[in-house]
């Protein structure tokens, strides 16, 4: 199968179970984005993701991001897109310069790297605060228990909106449980949309409240190694 069709047909697919769980959850699937996560895919599932008429897409590095939408976006400026992946202080500037939504600001000095190249730029990407709900020491992300302060941080000291939530829950957990602490921090803290849910688990996103669904493998095929 073609990739055009085989990617068209999954996006299709996706969004009628997303519309489907939205339906089912009393939601308006409307207010959930369909992310499609295309880190380490062909420059062809790239192109045909465009050509099934995807805008919206979810990039974990910031080289790899350049290469991936660069030229691309020329030719479709109604692109939108997002970091989702860790992002270095030193690479602030360029991820600034790229993105338009970063969802992985989770520390001090990176707002402040960020908060100076927006300055510099005079682009103002939207902010999402990862948070580590499972506690993970390998994993990025703020403490559920500092959320607060970090939140208040960043309002006030950076002067940042901060847009939504994101979490990436531990893989030997149900997700479910991780997706409703985050929903319950955003409420506690103001903040109005979530990011979570991934090909294994989005229906259950969308059930707990998510705004956007990262969406990678079930998206566009397996991933090149
Ligand atoms: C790779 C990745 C995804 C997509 O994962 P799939 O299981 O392929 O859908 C989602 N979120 C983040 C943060 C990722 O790094």
């Amino acid at each position: 199968m073609s990739d055009t069709f085989a990617i068209s047909a999954n996006r299709q697919a996706l969004l009628d179970t997303i519309a489907a769980a939205a339906g089912a959850a009393g939601r308006d699937p409307g207010d959930i984005t369909l992310v499609a996560v295309s880190k380490r895919q062909s420059e062809e599932r790239l192109d045909a993701a465009l050509a099934a008429g995807q805008r919206v897409f979810g990039e974990n590095r910031v080289q790899e991001a350049q290469a991936h939408w660069s030229a691309r976006r020329a030719g479709h400026p109604d692109l939108e897109l997002r970091l989702i992946g860790p992002l270095q202080s030193n690479k602030a500037e360029d991820a600034v310069a790229l993105f338009d939504v970063i969802e992985t600001l989770d520390r001090d000095k990176l707002a402040g790297a960020l908060r100076k190249a927006m300055d510099a730029q005079g682009r103002t990407p939207r902010l999402y605060v990862q948070v580590n709900t499972g506690e993970e020491d390998q994993k990025a992300g703020v403490a559920p228990a500092e959320l607060p302060d970090f939140l208040a941080r960043m309002r006030q000291v950076y002067g940042f909106e901060i847009e939504g939530l994101m979490c990436i829950p531990p893989v030997e957990e149900p997700a479910g449980l991780h997706f409703a602490l985050l929903g319950k921090l955003a409420r506690e803290n103001g903040v109005a949309r979530l990011s979570m849910g991934m090909s294994g688990d989005f229906e259950t996103a969308v059930a707990l409240g998510a705004t956007s669904v990262r969406v990678g493998t079930a998206f566009f095929g397996d991933r090149d190694t």
